[in-house]
């Protein structure tokens, strides 16, 4: 049988289609599309990726075989990982020469990446709760030796409840006990290499490298760690060459503001996730059994030192200080007032921000060299937005 009679011309979409009844788009990768679509007999909402294998212009028949094989792989593995509490369920998939489909388990909320842009830092707790459940997905992983390869805020979703589910298995291996790998994978080849490890980048630029295995998903967890805590990723730069350089020699730190009131165990942590040599990084079972995992927030706090407690203590009195001075000095808010001076009263001026943000899409950090939005993409529009917040402008003058 040749390769052209295998693969049925329309049968797989056309089973897709009396099936489900597909609407509006939830998200888009390189070569894919993922919709809202709903089962017609029951009802029930779902989420299909629909991966475009049509021949076109823009990709070489060799590139269409690439797409094919690889997708081929991703639903094996999806196949494979069914059943673990946090990893996406596959329901079904259909494939036709032109196109597959797969169907997953919808998740209204939403990737963890927009959820972050939305509250900018996450709780130490909450934190704690997310990287639980994916360090766990990824020991699991691990165990059945497929590493995932791209680990990023995007690719973890939320459910109802606000538990995590792992997604995105386009760019996972399953590996033999021991083999090295030493393909280039997505974050490569899309540009954005904030959640690389080292060894894949040190990989793609010297032939005669090891190869790298499992531990670079401890690396990508390190990182969504940290930018979780800290509301921007610890390695980012503009230029993408020095951004690669602080990548390889591990140049990060918890200088930010944020990182005042996190605690030592935090800090530990990520530490010995983010560490250059992959065999002196933790494994996810190392993470795990991580007091951080094990302790109240309670001991946390105690964790203080004594002159930090002081400067806790200062900046109450203070705060206090201020509060009830502001409150001998507040002026009734008037029509005029609003009129005049709108950003100067406090809910409007939080209402301007809400509808900035609505129209933007991304915060702004005001009076520092980068925005978050520009942290987490390489992009031109990312640039233009970090320039913005670098000249202190409107987005609008740059744009
Ligand atoms: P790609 O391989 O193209 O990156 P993904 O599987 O990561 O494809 O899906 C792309 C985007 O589509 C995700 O980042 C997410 O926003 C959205 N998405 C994917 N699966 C679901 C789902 N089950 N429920 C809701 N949204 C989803
Ligand atoms: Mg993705």
């Amino acid at each position: 049988m040749t390769k052209e009679e295998e693969i049925p011309d329309w049968v797989g979409a056309q089973e897709f289609y009396d099936k489900y009844d597909p609407k509006e788009i939830l998200g888009r990768g390189v070569s894919s599309v993922v919709r809202r679509c709903v089962d017609k007999r029951t009802s029930q909402e779902y989420a299909v990726k629909i991966i475009d294998i049509t021949p076109s212009d823009k990709m070489t028949p060799q590139e269409i075989d690439e797409i094919r094989e690889a997708t081929v792989k991703e639903i094996d593995i999806l196949k494979k990982v069914c059943g673990q509490d946090n990893i996406i369920q596959l329901k079904d998939c259909y494939e036709s020469k032109a196109f597959f489909f797969l169907v997953f388990d919808l998740m209204k909320r939403g990737e963890l990446f927009d959820y972050l842009t939305e509250k900018v830092t996450l709780s130490e707790k909450e934190t704690r709760k997310i990287m639980r459940a994916l360090l766990e997905v990824v020991q699991y992983l691990h165990g059945q030796n497929i590493v995932h390869r791209d680990l990023k805020p995007e690719n973890i979703l939320l459910d109802d409840e606000m538990n995590i589910k792992l997604t995105d298995f386009g760019f996972a291996v399953q590996i033999k006990p021991g083999q090295k790998l030493k393909g280039v994978c997505n974050a490569e080849v899309c540009g954005t290499p904030g959640y690389l490890a080292p060894e894949i980048i040190e990989c793609s630029m010297d032939a005669g490298h090891a190869g790298y295995g499992a531990a670079v998903d401890i690396w990508s967890s390190g990182v969504i760690m940290y930018t979780l805590l800290a509301g921007s990723p610890p390695f980012w730069h503009r230029k993408q060459m020095m951004m690669l350089r602080m990548i390889l020699t591990g140049s990060y730190d918890f200088s930010s503001p944020e990182w005042e009131d996190r605690s030592d165990t935090v800090k530990d942590l990520i530490s010995r996730m983010l560490v250059v040599d992959p065999k002196q990084r933790f494994t996810a079972g190392d993470v795990l059994n991580h007091s951080f995992f094990s302790q109240y927030v309670v001991d946390e706090v105690r964790q203080f030192s004594p002159y930090r407690r002081f400067k806790v203590i200062c900046m109450t009195v203070l705060a206090t200080m201020r509060i009830y001075c502001n409150y001998r000095r507040a002026k009734p808010v008037t029509k005029e007032v609003i009129k005049s001076d709108p950003y100067a009263v406090k809910p409007i001026r939080k209402l301007i921000d809400a509808c900035a943000f609505k129209i933007y899409g991304h915060w702004v950090k005001k009076g520092q060299t980068q925005n978050r939005a520009a942290l987490f993409e390489n992009t031109p529009k990312a640039i233009l937005l970090s320039m913005a917040a670098e000249a202190d402008e409107p987005i609008h003058h740059i744009w």
